[in-house]
């Protein structure tokens, strides 16, 4: 395929924009090579600036669950700009999407909206710690909440107990409040917490890690991290930015049978429009400003248009409940028919999936957790992704990242794209 006008366009975006790209994983640093640029999209389809149609397994992170300019969602956006595009006053719609999210998410009594999933994890973890009146966090290694300071902290040797700034310009005063530990590995849990008695306001977690690919928890280690929030008064947040209104109605607390103190929202909750959210139970929630005294604020948070996108993807999702299981076999199908060709292939490799999240790695070994998310080869990788670019079939750029399966997807799609990877795996 050519890529001449998205080259072409990327070295214009360079001059003017850090690195050329708005968010840094668009900038193919992990795979190398120049961004595709996106003209328009429909669907399961990408229509790149230089006429090539992709198939779309990234689906701007999550949102599109549906596809690509679904038309309920885009004719709601539509009609509420014709309307005024923000007041920061209050507006029914806001209330309405409340309402929704309340009624398909468990144990939720109030839910507020932000921006962004980066807001919602940031303001979860400051209700937690004035509600608790603690102030250290436990995070996993490997999760990602967002890119506010006290998330960035990176997993390394000396990281069991304190974390340790990865993004220059946070301090060490924030590192030193955030705990790492290792994903899956509920001792770990346990160790941090009692050396740090009665210090911790929440532990915060992806209940299926996305962001290292997608990495399901073992067993019963949900239901154990409940137990010890339990027993040390310790919130649990469940970071459902990716797995909310995809794994199920109620996310990963209705599909695992678990209750989170505080659950954040992003990506799908925004129909595709910028918007985040958090949500609790009232006696954590009126905590809250202007309810109570923990701050959090927003002059474009419930805007109408974000909360038009958002009312009118809740909806079709809450009446059609078969999407999450037809998305799951889809999921499933194509799941099989990779590691079909894969084996065909004698390539080393292993398969995560849950529900319509999905990973494949370069390594036998199972993908548990980041160390063993990061010992996959790269370079098979790197080879993979553009094998697979070059066939029409676009997944994210990094291996440290799950695929996003949309309903938009046919049979036909999922075996075109088996037929990719088998082209593409003569080549690794
Ligand atoms: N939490 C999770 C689990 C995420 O995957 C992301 C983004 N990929 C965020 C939080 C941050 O969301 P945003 O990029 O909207 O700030």
């Amino acid at each position: 395929m050519n890529y001449k006008r998205s080259s072409a366009l990327f070295a214009q975006a360079e001059t003017v924009i850090p690195g050329g790209v708005n968010s840094p994983v668009r900038a193919f640093k992990a795979v190398g090579g120049s961004p595709i640029f996106v003209k328009e999209a429909k669907g399961a389809y990408l229509y790149d600036e230089d006429g090539n149609r992709l198939i779309d397994y990234i689906n701007s992170w999550g949102p599109m669950i549906l596809g690509h300019a679904y038309e309920p969602v885009v004719n709601a956006v539509i009609d509420k700009a014709k309307k005024g595009t923000s007041f920061g006053m209050p507006t029914e719609i806001e209330t309405k999407i409340a309402q929704l999210a309340v009624s398909m998410v468990p144990n939720i009594d109030k839910i507020r909206f932000v921006n962004s999933g980066t807001e919602a994890c940031m303001s979860a973890v400051r209700l937690a710690r004035g509600y608790t009146g603690k102030d250290k966090i436990i995070k996993f290694a490997g999760c990602y909440h967002g890119h506010s300071d006290s998330f960035l902290i990176q997993a390394g040797s000396g990281a069991v107990t304190f974390g340790s700034p990865n993004s220059p310009g946070v301090t060490q005063g924030t590192a030193k409040d955030t705990l790492l530990a290792r994903y899956n590995d509920i001792e770990n849990v346990s160790e941090l917490i009692e050396a740090n008695k009665n210090e911790i306001a929440c532990i915060i977690i992806e209940p299926v890690a996305g962001n290292m690919g997608c990495i399901p928890p073992k067993g019963d280690f949900l239901v154990a991290l409940r137990n010890l929030c339990d027993a040390h008064n310790i919130l649990l947040i469940f970071d459902e930015v990716m797995t909310g209104f995809r794994l199920a109605k109620g996310g990963a607390q209705e599909l695992f049978n678990i209750n989170a103190d505080i659950v954040c929202f992003g990506k799908v909750i925004g129909g595709g429009l910028p918007v985040g959210a958090f949500a609790a139970r009232n006696e954590i929630m009126n905590h809250l400003a202007p309810l109570g005294p923990v701050y959090q604020a927003g002059t474009l948070s419930g805007n109408p248009l974000a909360m038009a996108a958002g009312l009118a993807m809740l909806n079709e999702l809450n009446n059609n409940a078969e999407i999450f299981n037809r998305l799951a076999e889809k999921t499933a199908y194509l799941h099989k028919g990779i590691a079909k060709v894969l084996n065909e292939n004698n390539i080393t490799h292993t398969i995560n999936r849950v529900g319509s999240m999905i990973s494949v790695h370069f390594d036998k070994a199972k993908v548990v957790d980041f160390e063993t998310a990061a010992k996959g080869n790269n370079d098979t990788f790197k080879t993979f992704f553009h094998g697979l670019l070059n066939e029409g079939v676009y997944i994210a750029p990094s291996a440290f990242e799950t695929w996003f399966i949309t309903d938009a997807l046919s049979y036909e799609d999922l075996d075109f794209t088996i037929a990719a990877v088998n082209t593409v795996a003569k080549t690794l």
